[in-house]
């Protein structure tokens, strides 16, 4: 699996970039666009005044706004990196101060609802291309991001109709120069693919560690002591951050609900297998899911390696 950065660009894509909320994302996207001189300038604003010293002691920007419509003012390229909850505030205070042709775009793990939250605050003449990186991890903070973190990942662009091509186009050559594989696909699409392969697993993993952590007849320390049986994957997962996937779930209620009702019939078929002693259906799923791993090993989204708590175990979905 390829991990690392390209090469530097010979000119940067964007002058000047404003990222508002500089947490893992934020931060993430700063280190490697500063690694391959993807923006010529990038300015940082965060609703922490104490983060935003964290960031400059880090070094990690050229530029400290202390609002969003001041790091946007004089921005080709302005990205919200705050929880999907934040950006409908965000967005008001930006719209007014966006320079003429500049392009907006967000991070979120959910689309629909955060195009519904930014597009009535932007002015005719700004490009609204939503984003989402699917690659994290369950860490926060600008100390948390590293450069590498969108290398051979997917980023999903979701333009609502009409969007300009162009900045379409613009923002796809920033996030491959950032080592991203670029999708487009509708708001509502991406929120129904990622409401299975991230929002219901996230869901499942707070939901088994809160079910372990309520047990009366296993100790605390049983369940640290042997959670090598797959209980320690839920719990990484389990560990990623609050205020980020209540939004998560506040913002993709239908898809989320429509895909757990899916889940729960499959659940209930697998109950009455193992009631009914049914080996050869169980079998026969347990193939199957082996085989979808198999193709995300191939795919290089994942490796191969046996996982004793490794290191690159980080690279999550969000
Ligand atoms: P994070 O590490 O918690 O960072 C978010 C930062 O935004 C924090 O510093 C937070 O400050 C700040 N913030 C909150 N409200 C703000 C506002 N109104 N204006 C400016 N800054 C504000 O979060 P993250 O993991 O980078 O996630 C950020 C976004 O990326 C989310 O929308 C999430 O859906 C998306 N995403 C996350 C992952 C992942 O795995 N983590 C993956 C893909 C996409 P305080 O700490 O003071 O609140």
């Amino acid at each position: 699996m390829v991990d690392r950065l390209g090469p530097e660009l010979r000119e940067p894509i964007f002058d000047r970039i404003a990222i508002v909320g500089v947490g893992l994302i934020g931060s993430s996207i700063a280190r490697a666009a500063r690694r391959v001189k993807a923006a010529g300038a990038i300015v940082f604003a965060d609703a922490s005044a104490e983060v935003l010293e964290r960031a400059k002691a880090l070094g990690l920007g050229d530029e400290y706004a202390d609002t969003a419509s001041g790091a946007a003012r004089e921005a080709d390229l302005v990205i919200f990196c705050a929880p999907v909850g934040a950006n409908e505030d965000i967005a008001r205070e930006v719209g007014p101060a966006l320079k003429p042709g500049a392009i907006v775009s967000d991070v979120g793990s959910v689309k629909a609802a955060v195009v519904a939250a930014i597009a009535p605050h932007l002015p005719q003449h700004a490009h609204l291309v939503p984003a989402h990186p699917v690659a994290g991890t369950e860490q926060s903070g600008p100390e948390a991001g590293f450069a590498s973190l969108f290398v051979n990942r997917w980023c999903i662009l979701t333009p609502p109709e009409g969007t300009s091509t162009e900045a379409v186009a613009k923002l796809g050559r920033f996030w491959r120069a950032l080592g991203s594989n670029i999708e487009v696909m509708s708001p509502a699409h991406h929120d129904l693919v990622l409401a299975i392969t991230s929002h219901v697993p996230h869901l499942i993993a707070y939901n088994i560690v809160g079910t372990a952590a309520d047990l009366e007849e296993v100790t605390r320390s049983e369940v640290i002591k042997f959670s090598a049986g797959g209980f320690r994957d839920f719990t990484r997962i389990a560990a990623s951050d609050p205020t980020m996937w209540r939004d998560v779930f506040l913002h993709n209620k239908d898809a989320v609900l429509e895909m757990l009702g899916r889940f729960t019939e499959d659940l209930t078929a697998l109950q009455r297998m193992i009631r009914r002693g049914d080996g050869d259906g169980l079998f026969d799923l347990f193939t199957r899911t082996r085989a979808i791993r198999r193709g995300i090993v191939e795919q290089g989204q994942e490796t191969p390696a046996p996982d004793f708590g490794r290191r690159a175990a980080q690279n999550g979905d969000g």
